[in-house]
């Protein structure tokens, strides 16, 4: 009777380590794909000049036409 309580406790902090390791493993793969994700957006951003109103706006991700936040005209990119 003690040999199968050793045995089942092994095998039940055995469980709890692989539990344990993969949650850790999968929060640390989340948190580096969300933070490539989140970085990758924030530094691409897209600048805009409105030829109507001269305002200069930036826009995440690579894009070529963007309306202008104050009179909604619609400026192609800004390019250098
Ligand atoms: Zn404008």
């Amino acid at each position: 009777m003690p040999v199968a309580i050793l045995i089942e406790f092994e095998t039940l902090t055995a469980l709890f380590l692989a539990v344990g390791i993969t949650t850790v493993f999968g929060l640390w793969f989340f948190y580096e794909r969300r933070e490539a994700i989140l970085s990758d957006s924030r530094r691409i951003r897209t600048t805009f000049l409105c030829i109507k109103c001269e305002l200069i706006y930036t826009r995440p991700r690579q894009r070529e036409t963007a309306p202008c936040p104050r009179c909604s005209f619609i400026n192609s990119r800004l390019k250098f």
